[in-house]
Parts: C-alpha cells; structure tokens; sequence
C-alpha cells in the first residue's frame, strides 16, 4: 500500500508481517513438497505441519490433537455451527445479533432448515449478561455461538461464564475468537469452549487460513470430505506456507500481547478523548471491555460512509459500521442490536488501530475528523432539523 496511507482498519485486515513473510517463504519453493508424500521433502513438511500444530496449541492452551486447519475464519465459524447440530441431532441454536455474519448467516441457512434459532438480547453497551443465556438454555439446545470479541465495536462478551452454564445442560458451545487472538488473552482451556474459530488475516497471517479448535473427546462430523487431511475432518492437501504462517502469526501475536496492548490502548485512549470532544458524538460500545485498537463512534447527522470515504482522500483508511457492510445503505446490524436509532447508526465510523500506529496518527485522525464532520454537518439536512 501507498507510504502516504495511515492505515486505522485493522479490524477488516491487517498487514502481513515481515516474520510471517519470512516464515512462509520456504514453503513455496525450497520445500514445496506434499505432507502425504513418502520422501523426504514430504515428511520435513509433514513435520513442519506438525510443528505449526503443537505451537498453536500451545499458544493457546489447547493440545495439538485440538487444532483443525481452516481456509478462513468464515469456514471455522460454518464448520463448527454445522457439525454440531449434527452430532447432537438437536434443533435449538442460541446466538446473538451482534455475531458476525459468518454465524449469523450460517444459523439463518440452518433455520430455513428446521432449526430454531434464539437470540440473546443485548445491552446499549454491547455486553451480554449470561443471566440472559440461563434464562434461554435447555436440553433441546444443540449449540451456543457467542464471540469473545466483537468485530465492529470490539466489545469483550463473558464467555467462560457462559460455558459453565453450557455445560451444566450438557450444551455445545463455540466462540468466534477472530477478533480476539491477539488483542487479548486467549485461553482455551480456561475458557471452557468447546469450539473456537481463529483466523490468520487479522493477526498479520496471509488472507486465506483460519483454524477450529475442537476439545478433545467432541467427535465433530467431517466438514469437508476427501482425503485423511486433518485426520478426515477437513480433506484437502494442506496449505503448508499459510499453516506456517499463521503459526509464526500465533506466536507473535501471543508474545508480549500484555505490552502491545498496553501502547494500542494509549492510542485508543487518546483517538476517543479526542473524537468526543466533537459535540453530538458517542462512543459504541462499553468503554472499557472493549479490544485495545477498537474505537467505534457515532457522529450523529452525518453518514459514516461519506466521512469515511473523505478520510481516505485525506490517506485515512477506517470503516463505517463495517467493513462487510460497506456499500450497503442498511445501518450496522451490530449497532442495531445495541440499540442505537438509525440516525445515530447511520453516523458511525470504525476506527481499528495497531502498534503499527502512532500518537502523531491519531492527532491527525483527530483533526481530519473533526474537520470533516463539521463540513458534512453544514450540507446535512438532519443537522440542521436538530439545531432549529
Ligand atoms: C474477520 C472475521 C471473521 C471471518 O474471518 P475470515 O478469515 O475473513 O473468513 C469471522 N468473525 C469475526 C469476528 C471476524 O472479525
């Protein structure tokens, strides 16, 4: 991407990194071997595979026998939905509005085929109460999708309190933990999932690579048929330099994750600190469970998208609502679920920084903003509906 460019979107993707490049590299052409082969170059990346699995595992405190190579996020996210209403021939799945629509999606898809799918309400500030998940449980339930943290206003769901009341009912429960690797501690043993969807392209891995982590014991139905790949689970010859990849992705994003939080969320401080000071704005989502980078706010009597798409002639890249939203005129269905009007949905802006970022980005993000805002607020037509 152009120098010029401060790029604030790291929600939507983010840059592969220079030790993921590196880590990758070797796989395309020195060792560009098949794992199920029988010479050498085969088992060395046979072994590597193996490798990248038991260091994930470690990373997050799962065992190698737990982590299943995806193609993305999305597919973990299918795979996991799907197989479980298929082990447990149940016909309840319990959700929430403010899941991606990689869950989403998958529920209504599954809905059109008999299930029932319950959604769990949600607060203003983005954080369900697993009291609301006690009230909704039962023994009809075949799984619980709930993400650890949110895609849009980064918002950090209570997850190891709700698989205790899962497991209480003998229910299924998966995590889309996308966002969240990374950005936060991720244990999977302590959180008490029985599923959880990773993907690489938010972590500095390749677009293209994702994993499901599955607890040991759950015999989940293959998702993909073919070969003895991921022990039969998920067929297809294995994407050497992207599992490579996303396990140096891992392993960086899990070393020091306390410390680069730490200098994101000055940042985060500051860009909020900053945007409030504009009068008619707010902050969605809690303000402080919310992933380090994440800042989502609302300028009301504006569109999101215009600001955004002038950002950028300015060299900002940022998001309304977003990113999947993007060239849609509907409001964020997550800023819907918290219950913003659409006036106010409508004006929102995502702003997803990294320790790439720096203080002098976020003053001009500031400033542009600001700028911004106030000329589209003086051609807007529902600013001036709100001043008479
Ligand atoms: C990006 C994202 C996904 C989808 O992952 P892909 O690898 O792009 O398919 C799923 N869930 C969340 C929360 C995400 O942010």
């Amino acid at each position: 991407m152009d120098k010029r460019y401060i790029y604030a979107d790291n929600a939507a993707t983010t840059k592969v990194s220079d030790s993921v490049l590196k880590a990758m590299m070797p796989y395309f052409q020195d060792n560009f071997a098949n794992p199920s082969g029988l010479y050498s170059p085969a088992t060395s990346a046979a072994r590597a595979v193996r490798q990248a699995r038991a260091d994930i595992a470690k990373c997050l405190n799962a065992e190698p026998g737990e982590v299943f190579f995806t193609s993305c996020g999305t597919e973990a996210d299918n795979w996991a939905i799907k197989s479980a209403v298929e082990l447990t021939g149940k016909k309840r799945i319990i959700t929430s509005k403010l899941e991606h629509h990689a869950v989403l999606k998958t529920c209504e898809y599954l809905q059109t085929k008999g299930f029932e799918i319950t959604y769990l309400p949600c607060p203003e500030n983005g954080i369900i109460e697993p009291e609301e998940l006690k009230k909704a449980i039962g023994n009809d339930v075949a799984v619980v999708s709930i993400m650890l943290a949110n895609n849009e206003i980064g918002t950090i769901q209570k997850v190891s309190e709700m698989a205790k009341i899962c497991h209480e009912y003998g229910v299924l429960i998966h995590t889309d933990a996308v966002q969240a690797v990374g950005n936060i501690p991720v244990d999977f043993k302590a959180l008490g999932v029985d599923m959880l969807s990773l993907s690489g392209h938010k972590i500095h891995a390749p677009k293209g690579i994702g994993a499901l982590i599955v607890r040991k014991g759950i015999n989940l139905p293959s998702f993909i048929h073919g070969g003895k790949q991921e022990v039969g689970k998920r067929a297809g010859t294995e994407n050497v330099p992207y599992i490579m990849g996303l396990r140096q992705a891992i392993l960086d994003a899990t070393t020091d994750t306390e410390k680069r939080s730490e200098y994101v969320l000055s940042l985060r401080e500051r860009l909020i600190d900053g945007l409030l000071k504009i009068e008619m704005t707010r902050l969605n989502g809690d303000r402080d469970n919310r992933l380090p980078g994440n800042a989502n706010i609302s300028f009301y009597g504006i569109e999101g998208e215009s600001l955004a798409l002038l950002l950028d002639m300015k060299g900002i890249c940022v998001s309304s609502g977003s990113a999947c939203t993007t060239g849609d005129t509907e409001p964020s269905h997550v800023l819907k679920a918290i219950g913003l009007s659409d006036e106010w949905a409508k004006g929102a802006l995502r702003i997803t920084l990294s320790e790439e970022n720096t203080i002098e980005d976020v003053d001009y993000i500031v400033e542009m903003i600001t700028e911004i805002v106030a000329k589209l607020r003086a051609s807007s037509t529902l600013w001036k509906k709100t001043a008479l």
